[in-house]
Order: C-alpha cells, then sequence, then structure tokens
C-alpha cells in the first residue's frame, strides 16, 4: 500500500515566532482529530525554521515530520549561502523538496542539477520530494507529456531499484501554482498515471508504491474530489498550507478518500 502524504510548503513565509506559532496550532488541531497511521504530514518551513520545528514536532505521535524546501549536493565546502543534506540530516529532517518550479524559474535549476541533489539527499537516508510539471505553454500546446516524461528520465532514471524506492513524486502543473488555477481532478490523474507508467516502463513495479502528490491550488474546496483518484496520493500545498484550519482541513479530505 502507498504512503499518503499531505505536504506543507510554507516557501520564504513566516519567521521563527509566526512559525512556531503555526505548527503549535496545526498540532493543537490535529490533537482532536483522529491520526490516519497511512497519512502522513509533513511540513517544509524556511530553514531558519527547522530546529525550532524540531524541537515543536519531537516526540509527536501525529504522523508529523519535517522538510526543507532545497539543498545542495555536496556535504560541505566553498558555497556560501547553501545548506548540506547532512546538516539537514543532523537536524531530523526526513524530506526535501527538490526541483520545485519556483527554484527552476528563479534560480534556474536543471534536472542534471536535480539529480546529484536526490542522490545526495537519498545517500543520507531522507525522502526527495521530487517536483515535475509542465508550463502553460506546454499543456496549450500538448507537449505536455514529452516534457515530464524528460524531467523524470533526467532527474530519477539514474537511480538504482533501491533508491527509486525511496522516492515521492509531486506533479505541479507550473499554471496552476499560486494562481487559483487548479487542474481538473481528471486532468491531474490523468499525469499522475502516466508519471507512474514511466516509472513502471524502468522500474517495474516499484512504481505501484511510490506516492505521487498533487500540487497547484490544492484548497479544503477541491482536496476531496482530486484525492479520490485513484493515481493521487496526496498534496504538496503552498498557500493553504499558511493557515492552520485550511491545512488541517485538507489532511482531513485526504484521510476520509483513502480507506486503510
Ligand atoms: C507549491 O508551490 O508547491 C504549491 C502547490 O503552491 P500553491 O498550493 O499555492 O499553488
Amino acid at each position: 500500500m502507498r504512503t499518503n502524504i499531505i505536504a506543507g510548503n510554507w516557501k520564504m513565509n513566516n519567521d521563527i515566532f509566526t512559525g512556531n506559532n503555526l505548527i503549535n496550532q496545526i498540532i493543537k488541531l490535529l490533537e482532536k482529530e483522529n491520526a490516519n497511521p497511512n497519512v502522513k504530514i509533513v511540513i517544509a518551513p524556511p530553514y531558519t525554521n527547522l530546529s525550532e520545528a524540531k524541537e515543536i514536532i519531537k516526540n509527536n505521535t501525529l504522523n508529523i515530520y519535517l522538510s526543507a524546501q532545497n539543498c545542495h549536493y555536496e556535504d560541505k565546502g566553498a558555497f556560501t549561502g547553501e545548506i548540506s543534506p547532512s546538516m539537514l540530516d543532523a537536524l531530523s529532517v526526513s524530506y526535501v523538496i527538490l526541483g520545485h518550479s519556483e527554484r527552476r524559474l528563479y534560480f534556474n535549476e536543471k534536472d542534471t542539477i536535480i539529480a546529484k541533489k536526490i542522490t545526495s539527499v537519498i545517500n543520507h537516508k531522507m525522502t526527495p520530494i521530487y517536483c515535475c510539471g509542465e508550463l502553460l505553454e506546454e499543456r496549450e500546446n500538448n507537449t505536455y507529456k514529452t516534457v515530464i516524461k524528460k524531467q523524470i528520465e533526467e532527474a530519477l532514471f539514474s537511480l538504482s531499484n533501491e533508491q527509486m524506492q525511496s522516492i515521492v513524486i509531486a506533479y505541479e502543473p507550473v499554471w496552476a501554482i499560486g494562481t487559483g488555477k487548479n487542474a481538473t481532478s481528471q486532468e491531474a490523474q490523468e499525469v499522475h498515471q502516466f508519471i507512474r507508467q514511466t516509472i513502471k516502463s524502468k522500474y517495474g513495479t516499484i512504481a505501484d508504491n511510490i506516492p505521487i502528490l498533487y500540487g497547484g491550488s490544492c484548497k479544503p474546496d477541491n482536496a476531496q474530489e482530486i484525492f479520490t483518484m485513484p493515481d493521487i496520493d496526496g498534496g504538496l500545498i503552498g498557500g493553504a498550507s499558511l493557515k492552520a484550519s485550511e491545512f488541517i482541513s485538507i489532511w482531513k479530505s485526504l484521510k476520509s478518500s483513502k480507506t486503510i
């Protein structure tokens, strides 16, 4: 059975004070609910919040894990301003978001570099959340499957079978991120199924166990419908992860859409 995940990508929002507050609010709301052991909650605050966040979620029985939003591929060295996988590992970080479209757009990250980061993160026993997805023009000119296949091949296909088993994928149509537009549940399902097939073509049945999350304006009012799709195993949530009530409402939708 695949793990279901709701991951909140805070992006460059919240300092340690507002961030601590948000995590405490999330925990308070979760404590009122029945946890589902097969639905994980992942919180990806900015680097500056990780240390405090680690203390807050320590010893929790609520299935909450910590994620970073990026990292370098080297463990140490003269890379001013960068954070390494070993530094994240030392903070009990479990996941690292890699290849987010904002990293690709604003920091010119390519899949060749992302592939190195993925290997490094896996070597530190953390789980990469690899983001892929097409631009608006690629959706409109119907090249989106070619684009996504190329992203997956370049970033993931040098992994061994064993390494591939520790991957989480997020399909994020770039035109739906932070825009209020979202893919319909059918559009999202089509791509999720395509991603799984692409992985299956090289890794066989390993593909059946890889969680594929949907990201792109997933909100409390559309989450339920999206999560009922068979190849959608959760969500990578941006804007709606900044409000505890919205984030938990999306988590509840996932919990009720997937049976244990
Ligand atoms: C994201 O950037 O990962 C994301 C899904 O953002 P939003 O939910 O705000 O569209």
